[in-house]
């Protein structure tokens, strides 16, 4: 697939979101994944990093409950922020939604959805949360 020869961007991660991929980062180099789109790999310092594309499937490993948010996510709060480990073994923080915060639990499976995003917020493209499975 042409788009995965791109380099890793956080602008290229956000135009996937758009179209509905959650993509990740493999180290060719040393075998690295990560969720922040880099160039170069944060371990080894390698450039031989390509994108993948998540199935977007993990479990909560850790979590917060957001009571005085900013500004722009007033009316959603509270919300719930937590860390999920993808099955491909990367880790992303991301908007953990459709749970009630007292049902939330560490370990609990969750996949990922989209939403566009509004324009005149950045970024300007579709952003992910995690929904359980
Ligand atoms: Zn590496």
């Amino acid at each position: 697939m042409e788009s995965l020869e791109e380099k890793p961007t956080v602008e290229g991660f956000y135009k996937h979101c758009d179209r509905g991929e959650l993509m990740f980062v493999e180290c060719l180099s040393c075998g690295s994944k990560f969720a922040a789109p880099k160039a170069i790999c944060g371990r080894c310092g390698s450039k031989n990093v390509k994108w993948r594309m998540s199935k977007g499937v993990g479990k909560l490993i850790t979590y917060t409950v957001i009571h005085v948010p900013p500004l722009q996510f007033k009316d959603q709060a509270p919300y719930v922020v937590g860390i999920v480990e993808l099955r491909e073994g990367f880790k992303l923080l991301s908007l953990i939604r459709d749970v009630e915060p007292k049902n939330i639990q560490v370990g609990m499976e969750l996949k990922v959805g989209f939403e566009k995003s509004n324009r005149g917020e950045w970024p300007y493209w579709g952003r992910y949360f995690f929904t359980p499975l």
